[in-house]
């Protein structure tokens, strides 16, 4: 998906009405004035951080007015295609609303439009939605940007055997600064990148990565990382991946792919994606295990490699015995089951010294170490 911005002066002409529209505008600075082309009555004038010409993009009719710069002037250009896709992927009850409104402002806009600046309950549903969507549109574009611009760094955070204490692999996240908000959480960005197809580029981004850290690592060490849905359904992701690990000489092995017990709610789906990756060669972690709804059940139907036990547990272990006691159980049936077990979030040493004697494999969190950057990583002893 691309993204444009556009430069007008005063004066140029945006759009006229009953042009075809394939496209609907933000403005990043300046302003626009909407109106009639057959009497030039002005509409509205619209400034900084406002939506205009998204009418004729929603329900594909020709522009109803025209639009002209009134001062020197920047547009992000919001294509159709991520407009319908949004719309697609939305809650039916935001698609109805959307569609009764847009029904209601066409038959309203030959006589009524004029007098904007209303105030009914309606304007004020449509601001909302309106707000919502285009700072995610904004941070959206941002996004794509930060991708090709290499705003989107990949850090590296150790895993270590819990026995011996020496690392064994590293998880391989993301991060953003951006150069105004500063750090944006990836819970944030990879959410908004998951609804897009923005997650394909980061996971590209990650991927080339690890596998360029990895040929400077001992052998016997891995790393993680984190796959989504859109990643793994994307019949190409997967072999692009095992294309560059083999031209980098990279055994699979040592590329884990870690997918949360909340991407499995069809198993049969997850099944196919177990079996495509391990036809490939890569292991699969069960990341944050036990905090869905079908812990158990996912034990019993899909046979992963690693199971990553979530820090919730792990990190409650003192302050309430049953989190023991169940960890207990999980340790004993991952064991039975030929999986290996990772602790999240081992922050301390009494934790460290519990996971040993519950026989965890592994161990992650601040007490081994913190996210680090590459250079960083590769400093340390293995
Ligand atoms: P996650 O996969 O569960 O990653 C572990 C998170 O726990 C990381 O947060 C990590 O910094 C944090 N953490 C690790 N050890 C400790 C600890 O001892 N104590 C505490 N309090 N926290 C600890 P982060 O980096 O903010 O990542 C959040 C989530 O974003 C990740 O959760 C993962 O689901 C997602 N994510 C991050 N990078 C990527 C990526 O490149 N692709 C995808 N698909 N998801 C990513
Ligand atoms: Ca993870
Ligand atoms: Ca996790």
């Amino acid at each position: 998906m691309s993204y444009h911005i556009k430069q007008f002066q005063p004066g140029d002409i945006i759009f006229h009405g009953g042009d075809s529209s394939d496209c609907a505008y933000i403005i990043e600075h300046g302003q626009v004035e909407i109106f009639f082309q057959s009497d030039h009555t002005v509409i509205d004038i619209l400034s900084e951080g406002e939506l205009f010409g998204e009418m004729g993009v929603l329900d594909q009719s020709p522009r109803s007015t025209s639009a002209r710069a009134l001062t020197d002037l920047t547009l992000l250009e919001v294509k159709t295609q991520q407009i319908t896709n949004r719309l697609t992927e939305s809650d039916p009850i935001v698609k109805a609303l959307v569609g009764v409104l847009l029904k209601r402002f066409r038959s309203m806009l030959p006589k009524q439009v004029i007098s904007s600046g209303s105030n009914s309950l309606l304007d004020q549903v449509a601001s909302v939605i309106e707000q919502a969507g285009l700072s995610k549109f904004k941070l959206e574009s941002e996004l794509s940007s930060a991708i090709n611009n290499g705003e989107i760094q990949t850090v590296f955070q150790p895993i270590c055997d819990i026995q011996s204490g020496r690392i064994a692999g590293f998880e391989a996240l993301s991060r953003w600064t951006h150069p105004e908000r500063g750090f944006i959480s990836p819970v944030e960005f990879i959410t908004l990148a998951e609804e897009t197809d923005l997650i394909i580029e980061v996971g590209d981004l990650v991927f080339t990565r690890a596998l360029e850290v990895l040929t400077q690592l001992p052998e016997h060490v891995f790393i993680n990382i984190n796959v989504s849905s859109k990643q793994l359904d994307d019949e190409r992701f997967l072999n692009r991946v095992l294309k560059k690990a083999k031209a980098n000489g990279i055994s699979p092995q040592r590329l884990k792919l870690e997918i949360t017990e909340t991407m499995v709610v069809d198993f049969k789906l997850a099944k196919q994606w177990l079996d495509k990756c391990r036809n490939i060669g890569f292991p699969v972690c069960a990341d944050d295990f036990g905090t869905g709804h079908s812990g158990m059940e996912q034990l019993v139907e899909l046979d992963f490699d690693v199971l990553k036990v979530d820090q919730v547990f792990i990190m409650n272990m003192f302050k309430n015995a049953r989190y023991q006691t169940v960890l207990k159980s999980i340790a004993s049936m991952a064991k039975s089951l030929g999986a290996q077990l990772v602790a999240e979030g081992v922050e301390d040493e009494p934790t460290c010294t519990a996971l040993k004697a519950l026989n965890f494999d592994f161990g992650q969190g601040y007490y081994f170490g913190k996210p680090m950057s590459e250079a960083e990583a590769l400093k340390l002893q293995f």
